[in-house]
């Protein structure tokens, strides 16, 4: 059987009860959860102030690339242009969402997939240099290379 990853999935309640209720009609379960997590408020508040987020696949671009009368569009989804203000109030909802859900999404899922603390790997990010020059990632790769 092979195996599967979700990323940056799910992230909230109600996505948790519908993976569940998929995973449990095919036979398979969550076995391993991988963190990446800051406590560097520096990083959040440059995050939220410094760039915007696709609404379509949710990568981040530098706000100062982008003009003032200009549209978003992002280069995986360019059939679709928005203005800055809805992308600017898409990325900051996706940042509040994010701070706020995430230990609640996390708790869950632990609880209801009996995972161990063993299969729970966690990796932090603690400036915009590993996010950006692709050290986080690489990062991710190599655990999962490794489950
Ligand atoms: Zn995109």
């Amino acid at each position: 059987m092979t195996n599967s990853i979700l990323f940056n999935y799910p992230l909230n309640s109600n996505q948790i009860e519908s993976l569940e209720a998929e995973l449990s009609e095919i036979n398979r379960k969550i076995n391993f959860i991988i963190i990446v997590s800051t406590s560097n408020y520096d990083l959040i508040k440059k995050i939220r102030s410094n760039y915007l987020t696709c609404p379509i696949c949710e990568r981040l671009f530098k706000k100062e690339e982008m003009k003032d009368n200009e549209k978003f569009v992002c280069p995986e989804d360019n059939e679709f242009q928005f203005l800055k203000e809805e992308i600017q109030k898409f990325h900051e909802f996706a940042i509040e969402n994010h701070l706020v859900n995430s230990k609640k999404t996390i708790e869950k899922l632990l609880k209801e997939n009996k995972i161990t603390t063993s299969n729970i790997i966690n990796l932090t990010v603690d400036n915009e240099k590993d996010i950006f020059s692709g050290e986080i990632q690489e990062k991710i790769l190599k655990v999962i290379m490794n489950l």
